[in-house]
């Protein structure tokens, strides 16, 4: 692991990883790298843009309503800007058949419960399991 590395862990069910700057969390996926979205970090990450409500654009401009969507292009230059500073992490998951494993083992529990930390094993979480009656 190398300081450009975050590892990942589950909470509540989410595949997550810590900032090594603000510490927040954030959502990861496997071969992606992790910026950090929160507010100290780069909120660009969150943009959100405005769009006509589908449906409404042949009406006139006093009846159009506008839905919140991603703001693509924001988020893209925040992304570089952060790959730019050096702000931008890979992330160390389990080896991708342990992933799978361990998304198995989880699923059975209420979201609330779905927890694992780096170096939990399968046979850990089934057996915890077994104690909470899931399976
Ligand atoms: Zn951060």
């Amino acid at each position: 692991m190398t300081e450009k590395t975050v590892q990942a862990y589950v909470n509540d069910g989410r595949w997550l990883a810590r900032c090594p700057d603000c510490n927040g969390a954030n959502p990861v996926k496997r071969g992606e790298l992790m910026v950090c979205g929160h507010m100290s970090c780069f909120p660009g990450l969150n943009a959100m843009a405005q769009r006509i409500k589908p449906g409404l654009e042949k009406l006139p401009p006093s009846k159009w309503l506008f839905v919140n969507v991603p703001d693509l292009a924001e988020r893209e230059l925040t992304r570089q800007e952060a790959i730019k500073r050096g702000k931008a992490y890979e992330v160390e998951f389990p080896p991708e058949k342990e992933q799978q494993a361990i998304d198995k083992a989880l699923r059975p529990r209420p979201v609330h419960a779905m927890h694992w930390q780096p170096g939990q094993t399968v046979k850990e979480l089934t057996d915890l399991n077994k104690e909470m009656g899931v399976s």
